[in-house]
C-alpha cells in the first residue's frame, strides 16, 4: 500500500510551547486522509492538517455513524518514536466498524498510515516525562442523505496531538444509580461517538455532586460495576485483583488487557467476573479494599481516592498503593524502552520520510 505524502512547506512546531500542552487542543502539522467510495478505499494521503467542509446532510452528523481510536506514540530514551500494541488498535477499530455497519479498514493501511504520520511529525513528540504524541484515528459517514441507513461513503482521518502527562492526580468516582452507559447487546464495546455524547450529562451531574467521573454500573439493577468514562476499572481486595469481565457492555481496553497479562505474569491472583458493588463495600468495611484504579491509554493508570455509592463514601489512600504505581511504572518503562519488551508490544518508528522544519 502506498501513501502519498504532501509535506507542509512550513512547520508550526517552533511556535508551540511544549511545556504547556492543554490536552487535545494542539495538533501537529500533518493528517492522514483516506476516502471510501464505490465499495473500496482510495489512495491515502498525508497532507497539511486543515479544516475541510461537509454537507449539511452529512449522515454522520445526524445519526452518529462515527468511530474512533486513541493511542500514543512515546519516545525511546534514544529519541526513536515507539508505538504500543498497534495491531490491537487496528483490530479494535475494525470491531467498532463492524458494529456500526461501517467498512473495515485493511490493517496494513491503518498501521502504515500511523507509522508514516508519526515518522513525519516525529519532532512533535514532547520531551517531558510522561509526555507523548496522542494519535486519533476517526472514521465517519460522508453520505449527503438524511435517511436512516448505513452510508455508502466514508472518510477516515488520522491526526496527532502532542500531550503532557494526563490525569496525574488521583480521581474520585460516583457509582451511577440512575443513568446507564451501555447494555449487553448495545454499542458499549464500540468506540463510537454516541457513547461519549450519552455520558456527558451524567458526568456533569456527578461533577455537581463533587466527583470527577462516573463509575458506570449494570443497566438492570445498578449492582455490578462496568467501567469509568474512558477507563476500565480495577479493585484490589485482600491482595487479589478484580476487574469486571467483558460482558458485551464494556470497552475492550488495550491497557486493561496488558495489565491483566502483567499481573498474572507477576503472580497475582486476578479475577475477571461480574463484580458487585456490595462485595466491594463489604471489603471496604472490613478494611480489605486496598486499591482502586482506572486504566486507559491516556493516563495508563489513574489512582482513585474516593468512590461514592448511594450516599456512602469509600475513602482510599493512593499513597499506600503498590500495584497501581508498579503497573504504571512498568508500562511507562516499556514505552520509554528502559524495560525490555519481551512480548513484542512495542514497535520502533524508524525515519523514512524527511521532515520539514
Ligand atoms: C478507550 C476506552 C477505554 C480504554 O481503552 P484503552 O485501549 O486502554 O485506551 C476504556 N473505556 C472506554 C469507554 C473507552 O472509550
Amino acid at each position: 500500500m502506498s501513501i502519498r505524502v504532501e509535506p507542509v512547506t512550513a512547520s508550526r512546531w517552533s511556535s508551540i510551547d511544549f511545556d504547556d500542552l492543554p490536552f487535545g487542543k494542539i495538533c501537529s502539522d500533518h493528517m492522514f486522509v483516506i476516502d471510501y467510495k464505490d465499495g473500496t478505499w482510495g489512495e491515502g494521503v498525508i497532507q497539511k492538517l486543515a479544516p475541510f467542509s461537509i454537507h449539511p446532510a452529512n449522515l454522520a452528523l445526524h445519526y452518529g455513524q462515527s468511530i474512533f481510536e486513541g493511542m500514543k506514540a512515546s519516545k525511546h530514551v534514544d529519541g526513536t518514536p515507539l508505538l504500543f500494541r498497534l495491531d490491537r488498535h487496528a483490530a479494535r477499530m475494525n470491531a467498532s466498524a463492524r458494529r456500526m455497519c461501517m467498512p473495515e479498514i485493511p490493517e496494513d493501511i491503518f498501521c502504515d498510515a500511523i507509522r508514516a504520520l508519526v515518522d513525519i511529525d516525529r519532532k512533535w513528540i514532547p520531551p517531558g516525562e510522561g509526555s507523548s504524541l496522542y494519535i486519533r484515528p476517526v472514521m465517519f459517514a460522508m453520505d449527503e442523505f438524511i435517511g436512516v441507513r448505513p452510508a455508502n461513503e466514508y472518510r477516515m482521518i488520522i491526526f496527532t496531538c502532542p500531550v503532557g502527562p494526563y490525569y496525574s492526580q488521583p480521581v474520585s468516582l460516583l457509582a451511577e444509580d440512575f443513568y446507564v452507559r451501555a447494555t449487553p447487546g448495545g454499542v458499549g464495546e464500540a468506540k463510537t461517538a454516541g457513547n461519549y455524547a450519552a455520558s456527558l450529562y451524567p458526568a456533569q451531574v456527578a461533577k455537581e455532586r463533587g466527583y470527577d467521573q462516573v463509575m458506570w454500573m449494570d443497566p438492570y439493577k445498578f449492582k455490578y460495576v462496568q467501567e469509568v468514562g474512558t477507563m476500565n476499572i480495577f479493585f484490589v481486595m485482600n491482595g487479589k485483583v478484580y476487574t469486571p469481565d467483558l460482558n458485551g457492555a464494556i470497552l475492550h481496553g488495550i491497557t486493561r488487557d496488558s495489565i491483566l497479562y502483567l499481573l498474572k505474569d507477576w503472580g497475582y491472583e486476578v479475577i475477571e467476573k461480574p463484580l458487585s458493588i456490595k462485595k466491594i463495600l463489604k471489603s471496604y468495611k472490613k478494611g480489605l479494599l486496598q486499591e482502586v484504579f482506572g486504566t486507559g491509554t491516556a493516563a495508563v493508570v489513574s489512582a482513585v481516592y474516593k468512590v461514592g455509592v448511594r450516599g456512602v463514601e469509600m475513602h482510599l489512600n493512593p499513597d499506600t498503593y503498590k500495584i497501581a504505581p508498579a503497573l504504571k511504572e512498568h508500562i511507562e518503562g516499556l514505552r520509554k524502552g528502559v524495560i525490555e519488551d519481551k512480548l513484542g508490544w512495542i514497535e520502533r518508528v524508524e525515519s523514512t520520510i524527511a521532515t520539514v522544519i
